[in-house]
């Protein structure tokens, strides 16, 4: 059992979002996430959330099937728009005080993305929901959470997903497979690890974030990880199995 954290910078994919169904949003998740967030905001640490728009919309997959690269990056980061006031709706309608800061301009339902806002919104209690990726195409959220982490002073990356840590081969064809209890930013690059990107992963690892990876379908799971319990896999530390 830890002491717990101060300000945690708390990534959600869009594919948390989407819950069981193939696509979209599953309102009953967001609902489930954003009770969450409100218990750990009532213990007084400062929560930011970056989202991710996987489920609706991803760059790269559309780049393949032939559009452009970058104008389907920019759709894909207009998707986390979506998802993002989505979650701030939800948050909102249960009394939790929040401001979405988009990193393209939509001033009629965001505020532009400025950094020492941001922190300041922290500081009196808000939470801070990051849109529209870093806005800049060729990234990922997963690069957007560790830059914001960094630029916001977060202790702490939560990689909320749907596996309860990363283990050292795939837990669901092989049975031997053994769950990390912490990693070196190194075994996660140069193994490949599937943590988050490696560009994701290096900004981390350059500015000392460490990032907890966790299952988000536990209930109470943000709680424990904030009070600094020992769950998932924490990537900074040394390689130890749990
Ligand atoms: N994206 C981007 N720049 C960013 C963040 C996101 O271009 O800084 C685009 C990219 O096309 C990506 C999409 O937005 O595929 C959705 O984000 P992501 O795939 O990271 O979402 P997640 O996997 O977390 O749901």
């Amino acid at each position: 059992m830890g002491t717990g954290y101060r300000r945690v910078l708390l990534k959600l994919s869009g594919e948390a979002l989407m819950g069981s169904m193939g696509y979209g949003i599953d309102p009953e998740v967001v609902n489930s996430i954003a009770s969450e967030v409100k218990e750990v905001v009532a213990t007084g640490v400062q929560l930011a959330i970056v989202v991710g728009g996987g489920n609706i919309f991803r760059g790269m997959k559309a780049a393949s099937a032939g559009m452009d690269r970058a104008t389907a990056d920019y759709i894909g980061m207009i998707a986390t728009v979506m998802n993002a006031m989505t979650l701030q709706e939800s948050l909102e309608r249960i009394g939790v005080q929040t401001r979405l800061q988009t990193a393209i301009a939509m001033q009629e339902v965001a505020e532009p993305y400025i950094r020492r806002k941001a922190i300041r919104h922290l500081e009196l209690g808000r939470v801070v929901i990051f849109g529209a990726g870093s806005g800049n195409p060729f990234f990922t959220t997963d690069t957007t959470a560790a830059l914001r982490a960094a630029e916001i002073d977060a202790e702490v990356i939560f990689k909320a997903t749907k596996v309860d840590g990363v283990y050292d081969c795939d837990p669901h064809t092989n049975s031997n497979a053994k769950r990390y209890k912490s990693l070196t930013y190194a075994h996660v690059l140069n193994n490949e690890l599937r943590v988050m990107d490696s560009t994701a992963i290096a900004l981390c690892k350059e500015n000392n974030i460490p990032i907890l990876v966790f299952d988000l379908n536990t209930r109470g799971n943000i709680h424990r990880a904030v009070m600094g319990e020992s769950i998932g896999t924490i990537v900074g530390g040394s390689c130890e199995i749990s």
